[in-house]
């Protein structure tokens, strides 16, 4: 039996860092000032406060300008819209990130739509969603476009492959359908209301799998030789009492006898998401200042 590769997101995702932040030299020895990223965390949700934390820790290290703004939990919708207005004005701030889920009290969708478009390093905008669906440049969301990295290291040209996205989030699925048929694929979104997924998923070259599901994807559902990504984190019971382990949304010990490659979890996509927002905020201080994109 032989087993496919274990695609290393980490070792992909330092290699982009390293571009990024020679990048960001020669953005600053030019322009003379820093590409800086704002960050708003609102509230105390401690995942949420861990991933701000480790994207200032990066952003400083790729040698950028971070500016943290820490809200609380009861912060109005006005107090809010007007800090994002104020980023949205400022000279040094080149991306502007909104750490979501929002309390439910705010309207997240209209915090999103106010981010002025070039500075979106989320790709969360209409106007990014609606460029990406054009066709434009335009900043795309981390997680699919290090997804979309990953792939065309592994497989070199896309075209004409068969490709499956499993979910249909906003945030994943409906980018990273948009990206692979950017990279001349055939896609198909499957999502939960799609009949005999595994049949469906059987007809695949490339599987991206972005439900939120634990390890729900089989090994024999996958089309022998076919590349894997799988985008989902899943937190489950460890055998250890009281401990729990991250697990993706494909069954990796049944698929990876399967699959020419697949991306582990953790140690995947994870890793790209965060490489990828600091390459989106290079991106659009170069798109600020008027320069080619640089990366
Ligand atoms: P959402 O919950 O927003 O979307 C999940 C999608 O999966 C929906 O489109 C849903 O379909 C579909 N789905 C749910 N159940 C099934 C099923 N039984 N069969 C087929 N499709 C199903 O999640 P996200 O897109 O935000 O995230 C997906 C996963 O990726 C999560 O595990 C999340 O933690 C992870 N993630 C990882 C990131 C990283 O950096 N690696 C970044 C972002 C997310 P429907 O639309 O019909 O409800």
């Amino acid at each position: 039996m032989t087993l496919g590769k274990e695609i290393d997101g980490k070792a992909f995702a330092a290699k982009v860092q390293d571009k990024v932040a020679e990048g960001v030299a020669a953005f600053t020895a030019s322009q003379g000032r820093k590409p800086g990223l704002a960050v708003v965390l609102v509230g105390e949700d401690p995942a949420s406060a861990v991933y701000v934390r480790s994207k200032h820790k990066m952003t400083l290290k790729l040698g950028m300008e971070s500016f943290e703004f820490k809200r609380p939990a009861n912060i109005s919708q006005e107090e809010l819209m007007e800090l994002v207005e104020e980023l949205n004005g400022d000279p040094r701030v080149d991306g502007i990130l909104v750490q979501l889920p929002l309390p439910k009290h705010l309207d997240e969708q209209a915090v999103v739509e106010l981010i002025n478009p070039d500075k979106d390093v989320d790709g969360l905008t209409p106007i990014s969603t609606g460029r990406l669906a054009l066709g434009l440049p335009g900043l795309v969301p981390c997680t699919p476009l290090g997804s979309l990295m990953l792939l065309q290291d592994e497989l070199g040209d896309l075209s004409g492959k068969n490709a499956v996205v499993v979910g249909r989030s906003i945030l994943v699925g409906k980018p990273m359908a948009q990206l692979l048929l950017n990279a001349n694929c055939t896609v198909t979104i499957a999502h939960s209301r799609t009949q005999d997924l595994a049949g469906v998923i059987h007809q695949a070259d490339i599987v991206v799998a972005a439900i939120g599901r634990p390890e729900m994807i089989k090994g024999a559902w996958i089309k022998p030789g076919a590349t894997v990504i799988d985008v989902g984190i899943n937190r489950v019971p460890a055998e250890e009492e009281g401990k729990t382990r991250i697990v993706g949304d494909v069954d990796t010990a049944s698929a990876i006898s399967h699959v020419a490659a697949i991306t582990p979890v953790p140690g995947g996509v994870g890793p790209m998401t965060i490489a990828v927002l600091m390459r989106n905020t290079l991106f659009a201080a170069h798109l600020r200042a008027g320069l080619p994109a640089p990366l």
